[in-house]
């Protein structure tokens, strides 16, 4: 290379890390410069640099052998449990996941079944999983696809897009996966991987990632490099101690040529988690308890639950009571601390607290869709009754949500 063309290079590395510099820094112009930054990263210099077509052939050979056994990944693809699939791995870890997936086929093995069911059955089979909203969206799609699409999964992303609770990711997922759609899935675990091969500590937006990635998917099936970058950052790039030694891609990785891996990616400051306490009402009467169904547009909507309230009783209950151990829970964006109270009335002082729910056998409670919080309140009743015939063992998940 002649003396000139090599300290043009030079001085364009040196404007690239300059602009970096500027954006990591997070000052005046940072945001301008991030976009600049990327633009010039992927520019053809660059990308020769990072030998785009040797990186993408060995991280493909990564996956092809190191990949993980997924009941979904059997082929062929079959559109409505990939669907299934990508629904229950938005807020869940892949472990929990694999059980809850094949209780969900064998209850309901088509679109068919998951239309034709009920809100209620469709809430139990999802229970313990938590992101209830999850479990109501499929049951809404289900319908609509059955409606509107003659029963088929739509192949286009942005159809796909238009179902309740399918975002951008796991329509491209959906789409590329099982449809050939040449798109590709941004989501955190390829936000953390990029964050690293180009070294940026700023929070990347998904666009800018799509940016970043667009050339490493010229000539490739977006499918499965889709999925070899989800599955590199699920068993390499993992959010802590990532296992670079193993890493398929680490020769243009610039955080790990620098030493400075841990430094990435930027994370957004923790929000304040509010901390409720409440009040759980377990009102007794007979061999029942007086349960209420919550609304579909509250949180947790479609699920059975103890009535809780700010309130300490008295209640609208003349009532004979006893006080047992406090349940604590996590959900996203609060916890929630729950005094159960047991209550056996001898009369109703109020009887329009009856409309909030209903009485019912203690020995159906478990056939009731529940969530993780009511679930450890009955079990503190449980231990109270002795002989209430209550199974907790459905309960994985900690954190749940609308
Ligand atoms: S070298 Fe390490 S930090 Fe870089 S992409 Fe691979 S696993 Fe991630």
């Amino acid at each position: 290379m002649g003396l000139h063309k090599a300290k043009k290079i030079r001085m364009k590395n040196q404007n690239l890390y300059k602009m970096r510099n500027i954006c990591v820094s997070g000052g005046p112009g940072a945001k301008k410069s991030l976009k600049e930054y990327i633009l010039k990263s992927t520019d053809a210099c660059t990308l020769k640099k990072m030998k785009i077509h040797p990186t993408v052939n060995q991280l493909i050979k990564w996956f092809d052998t190191k990949k993980r056994d997924l009941p979904w990944r059997a082929e062929p693809r079959i559109p409505y449990r990939v669907w299934i699939s990508e629904i229950m791995l938005q807020q869940s870890q892949v472990h929990t996941v694999i059980g809850y997936y094949h209780r969900w086929i064998n209850r309901f093995p088509d679109l068919r079944d998951l239309a034709t069911a009920t809100l209620d059955e469709v809430l139990k089979t999802w229970e313990g999983l938590g992101y209830y909203c999850r479990a109501r969206n499929l049951y809404k799609s289900a319908q609509i696809l059955m409606e509107r699409y003659e029963g088929h999964i739509p192949e286009k992303s942005r159809e796909l897009s238009k179902l309740p609770g399918i975002g951008p990711y796991t329509a491209a997922a959906i789409a590329s996966l099982c449809f050939g759609e040449q798109i590709v899935t941004v989501d955190g675990n390829v936000r953390r991987i990029i964050a690293r091969v180009f070294a940026i500590d700023k929070v990347i937006g998904r666009k800018d990632v799509e940016r970043l990635l667009a050339p490493f998917y010229i000539g490739q099936p977006a499918g499965r490099l889709n999925e070899a970058l989800m599955e590199l950052g699920a068993l390499c790039c993992k959010p802590a101690q990532p296992l670079c030694s193993d890493c398929p891609i680490r020769h243009i990785c610039l955080a790990w040529k620098r030493g400075s891996v841990e430094q990435f990616p930027a994370t957004a400051k923790r929000k304040h988690i509010p901390h409720l306490k409440r009040f759980g009402y377990l009102v007794l009467q007979g061999n029942t308890i007086f349960l209420r169904k919550r609304p579909l547009n509250e949180m947790l909507g479609g699920l059975w639950g103890i009535p809780l309230s700010e309130e300490e009783p008295p209640s609208p209950f003349d009532a004979e009571q006893a006080i047992l151990p406090e349940v604590r829970h996590t959900y996203t964006h609060f916890r929630i601390t729950v005094q159960p109270i047991v209550i056996k009335p001898s009369k109703m002082k109020n009887r329009s607290i009856l409309k909030m729910g209903k009485f019912i056998p203690l020995e159906e409670v478990p056939s009731l869709a529940l969530s993780g919080l009511d679930h450890k309140i009955l079990s503190t009743l449980e231990t109270y009754l002795k002989g209430f015939p209550w199974e907790n063992s459905q309960l994985d998940s900690e954190k749940e949500e609308r």
